[in-house]
């Protein structure tokens, strides 16, 4: 029996075909490039260059100045956020991506005037497309939680409408004592914490991640590859990291797709899960990034598949939910296109 290789149009197309989670995606880094175009004509009239395959960041600063000079400049009334999160929403459905965990901006609060801050995380929700399940976080910095931000948070934590919180940006400065005592607020009403970690910083701010703000989803972890006590304790805690390939090679996160971990994370026993970050600034959809893994960094379709379910293991929804997806993975796996082509062989 010979063993092919399946083409990457069969790969994009099996792909394509199954049903898949994002749990890493930020509303803001996801502005739609014809909205850009709303605010500079000339710098977007054509997609940007870090679009492009082989561009590559100069630091994280330049990255998220992107944000500061342009992206934020959309984001300053509900309308706004409306118009932003109806596209991205549609495009996160035609990844045939069921099931989204993504987070708008605290800073935002900051930049809408006289409109409560809820009215942005309503006009969020009520942008939220039929068969799309939306679990709406509330992002914000390591050093966000002061003056009347922090009575922002302390009120927004409760909306029904808010799932969780994530602090994001920045990997430093190093964790601070008020994390930890939000973080344990919002767990105890019963909603998720997330926190970036080991993107770019080592395998101690991981380790930080987990034991201080306590949470049991960290943002990349890349950085606990340095220390196996760290891997041991993702292992232990039940720990899911939510990756983002295309943004760790286009951030030099990692050198290139070609050496990305995740399947060293995942041949650790460590869950881990697949998201686009943010699509604006990387130029990719979710199904971009598993076809990178697939070409490139030589995963498996049974891989693909698994890192699919591991969405749905952490995903907020009911059990039966949870197993009519696994059903439909198992499905796709004899499915496969390798497995095809080996058996026509
Ligand atoms: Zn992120």
């Amino acid at each position: 029996m010979k063993l092919f290789m399946p083409s990457a149009a069969a790969l994009r197309a099996y792909i394509a075909r199954l049903p898949k989670t994002e749990t890493h995606l930020h509303l803001e880094g996801s502005l739609p490039l014809e909205l850009a175009r709303r605010i500079d004509p000339v710098a977007f009239a054509s997609p940007p260059p870090y679009w492009h395959p082989d561009y590559r960041f100069d630091g994280f600063a330049l990255f998220q100045e992107q944000f500061d000079s342009c992206f934020f400049q959309w984001f300053v009334s509900r309308e706004n956020y409306f118009e932003s999160c109806r596209r991205v929403f549609a495009d996160v459905v035609a990844q045939n991506c069921v099931y989204l965990e993504c987070s708008f901006h605290l800073g935002t609060a900051e930049r809408i005037g006289k409109t409560p801050f809820r009215e942005i995380d309503r006009a969020i929700c009520a942008a939220k497309p039929p068969g799309l399940e939306l679990r709406l976080y509330l992002g914000m910095f390591r050093d966000h939680y002061a003056g009347p931000l922090a009575r922002v948070v302390d009120e927004a934590i409760t909306w029904d409408e808010v799932a969780g919180v994530d602090l994001h940006g920045f990997e430093r400065p190093e964790f601070q004592p008020w994390s930890a005592e939000v973080w344990s607020r919002v767990r105890a009403l019963g909603k998720t914490t997330k926190a970036h970690a080991g993107e770019f910083s080592p395998a101690d701010d991981v380790r930080r991640a987990v034991e201080f703000p306590g949470t049991r989803r960290v943002q990349h972890g890349l950085g606990a590859l340095g220390d196996p006590a760290v891997m041991a304790l993702l292992r232990e805690r039940d720990v899911t990291l939510d990756m983002t390939p295309i943004s760790n090679v286009k951030l030099r996160a990692v050198p290139s797709m070609r050496e990305h971990p995740i399947a060293r994370f995942l041949a650790a026993g460590i869950r881990c899960t697949v998201s686009t970050d943010d699509p604006m600034l990387f130029g990719n959809q979710l199904n971009d990034d598993y076809l990178a893994l697939a070409t490139e960094a030589g995963l498996t379709p049974a891989t693909l598949v698994q890192i699919a379910r591991n969405g749905f293991e952490v995903a907020d929804l009911p059990a039966a939910t949870k197993q009519r997806y696994f059903a439909e993975l198992a499905a796709a796996l004899t499915a496969a296109p390798s497995a095809a082509a080996s058996r026509s062989s």
